[in-house]
């Protein structure tokens, strides 16, 4: 018995081969820390021909997914008592970081694929949140299903090698990960900033810090300036470091890189 149990509900099961080939998470399905089933739709379906979608009431294009066999595959898997289903959809509330910490302390995720236009509107009720992956349109629910089962796997005990990575990487703390650079030094001409080879780990740390605050502030000042992490204990502080970021940031040192 695995540590966590994600139940898939698709249409397409071998769309989720991929988790097959994925390093560590493949490696977290051979260490059994997680278990990945697979209910394959069409053994659920209607009749001779297991029809498992149909034309949609009011006519309208294509096709929807029909309630009665994801009922059914739903029906069957055995619920823990921590466990919660997603239902892929891009009317869901759009995935981020933060839940994906805060599913990884359940046991269960039960995921339901959407296809072709969707599914009829009395699967929704089945489901505890309603999750889309970002403000675009896929033909299915299995790369998100796929998403997050990755997402939420590389966050659980064990799977990754070193758990300090987690700590200050992007989206964890409202702020994108600072610059990172491995061998060698010099590289067509870019060179490794100096304080990353300078021994100094008190530096270091507040050059990463407020490479941080830059990157966020250039890329996604959303993540800082949002309403959530106004409210937040912290953002105080934050605001006014990031508000002098920038006024720094016109015509100075943090424009021009001048150690590259
Ligand atoms: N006609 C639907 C979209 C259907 S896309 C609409 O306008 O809402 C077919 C299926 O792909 C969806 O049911 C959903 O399961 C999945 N899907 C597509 N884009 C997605 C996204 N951004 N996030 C999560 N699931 C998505």
């Amino acid at each position: 018995m695995s540590s966590f149990n994600f139940d898939v509900i698709t249409l397409f099961p071998k769309a989720f081969e991929l988790i097959n080939n994925l390093g560590v998470i493949t490696r977290a399905l051979d260490k059994n820390l997680i278990d990945v089933n697979l209910y394959d739709l069409r053994e659920y379906g209607e009749g001779s021909y297991r029809q498992v979608d149909d034309k949609p009431y009011g006519g309208g294009a294509g096709m929807v997914l029909k309630p009665e066999p994801i009922y059914k595959a739903y029906e069957l898997i055995r619920k823990s008592p921590k466990s919660k289903t997603l239902l892929m959809t891009p009317q869901g509330k759009v995935l981020k970081q933060k839940d994906l910490s805060r599913w990884s302390t359940l046991d269960q995720i039960i995921i339901i694929c959407g296809q072709y236009e969707g599914f009829d509107e009395r699967i929704r009720c089945l489901a505890d949140e309603e999750i889309s992956i970002g403000d675009y349109v896929l033909s299915g629910g299995e790369i998100p299903a796929i998403s997050i089962i990755n997402g939420l796997t590389r966050l659980l005990p064990g799977t990754l090698g070193d758990p300090e990575s987690l700590v200050n990487e992007s989206h964890n703390s409202s702020l994108l990960e600072y610059p990172q650079y491995t061998r060698p030094l010099t590289f067509k001409d870019m060179k490794v900033p100096d304080i990353l080879v300078s021994g100094n780990h008190e530096e270091i740390k507040s050059w990463r810090k407020r490479k941080s605050f830059e990157r966020t502030l250039e890329r996604r000042s959303d993540l800082i300036l949002n309403e959530n992490y106004k409210k937040s204990p912290q953002s105080k502080t934050k605001i006014k470091e990031s508000n002098q970021f920038m006024k720094l940031r016109v015509n100075n040192e943090f424009d021009v890189y001048p150690d590259w």
